[in-house]
């Protein structure tokens, strides 16, 4: 499974703390970042993890490439609600993928602990059948 770890800066410690606790199960996916999120969880945890860009370098984009590729089946987006953005609207387009795709978003660690326990008992395998009665990526069969 293709799984999205994203942290603005105030909420990149919970989200260390939280790939370092789930590190385990982590390590059974495949995992991709946003740059510093993915350097920050990489040097914790040792996770092997694929960096994209810095989130407003365009991180976040290439991430919402792979969803809109059928390519992404989990995200994690530690969103810092107090904070403004200057990249928000990139913000705002990937999780409006996540919606247009079904792609399961957890933006909060109250909803990450439900999501990794759903991964964990099998309940995103769907993602799985759907990438195989697809092929490949064509958002236009799909919507
Ligand atoms: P970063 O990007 O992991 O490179 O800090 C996250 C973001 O702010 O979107």
């Amino acid at each position: 499974m293709n799984i999205a770890l994203i942290a603005h800066d105030k909420k990149k410690n919970d989200l260390v703390q939280f790939a370092t606790a789930y590190k385990a199960l982590f390590s059974e996916h495949t995992l991709y970042a946003t740059g510093t999120t993915g350097l920050r969880i990489s040097e914790a945890t040792g996770l092997t993890i694929h960096r994209f860009q810095s989130g407003p370098l365009g991180g976040d984009q290439q991430i919402g490439a792979m969803i809109a590729k059928n390519d992404m089946d989990a995200v994690f987006f530690f969103r810092d609600p107090l904070t403004a953005q200057p990249h928000e609207p990139d913000v705002s387009a990937l999780m409006r993928l996540c919606d247009v795709y079904a792609i399961p978003l957890a933006t909060n660690m109250g909803t990450a602990e439900v999501l990794i326990k759903g991964i964990e008992q099998g309940l995103v395998e769907w993602r799985n059948l759907r990438k195989e009665s697809k092929g490949d990526s064509n958002a236009e069969e799909r919507i």
